[in-house]
């Protein structure tokens, strides 16, 4: 994962667009997070005073799993984010770094990082999900049962809190 940006130094213009489509050729990697190998990155490049930085965001898929009814679905997640372009990375600074070397940014490790971090450990296949019973497991997105549930929804407590008065 590399954008040549010579052109861009080499010309007056003060900020570059980027929309580039990466693929993460780590097997390990891509095993481990259940990450789709297609990524996009996506925001400018700015000519700083002191330097030269990213904003913007990558843009990625992965298989996750709904923490209420353990359906798969793919989760497509934007991470915004700004990074230093320096031509060395420095371990004590934690802000996101890319290196540039011979007027290319180098991003493949960092991006990795990236995505790593901002992957949410409980997501939902959709903000509605009425999940499983917990009786008899049936998924109440497609199915209803005959278990007496005293489980309640407390939006549902609310609703006839309202209708009482
Ligand atoms: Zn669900
Ligand atoms: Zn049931």
């Amino acid at each position: 994962m590399i954008i040549d940006i010579n052109k861009f130094l080499s010309s007056d213009a003060l900020s570059l667009k980027i929309n580039e489509n990466f693929v993460i050729d780590d097997k390990e990697f891509l095993s481990r997070t259940n990450l789709n190998e297609n990524i996009e990155l996506k925001g400018e490049i700015f000519k700083l005073r002191d330097g030269i930085s990213f904003t913007g965001a990558v843009i990625y898929t992965f298989e996750d799993e709904c923490a209420r009814c353990l359906k798969e679905f793919e989760n497509k997640i934007e991470n915004k984010f700004q990074a230093a372009i320096v031509p060395e990375e420095d371990e004590e600074s934690d802000e996101v770094q890319f290196v540039i070397k011979d007027r290319t940014v180098i991003m493949g490790e960092a991006i990795k990082q990236l995505i790593y971090m901002s992957m949410p450990m409980k997501t939902l296949c959709s903000k509605d999900c009425k999940g499983l019973c917990p009786t008899c497991g049936v998924n109440f997105n497609y199915e209803k049962c005959q278990c007496e549930n005293t489980l309640t929804d407390p939006r549902f407590d609310k609703l006839k809190d309202l209708l009482k008065n």
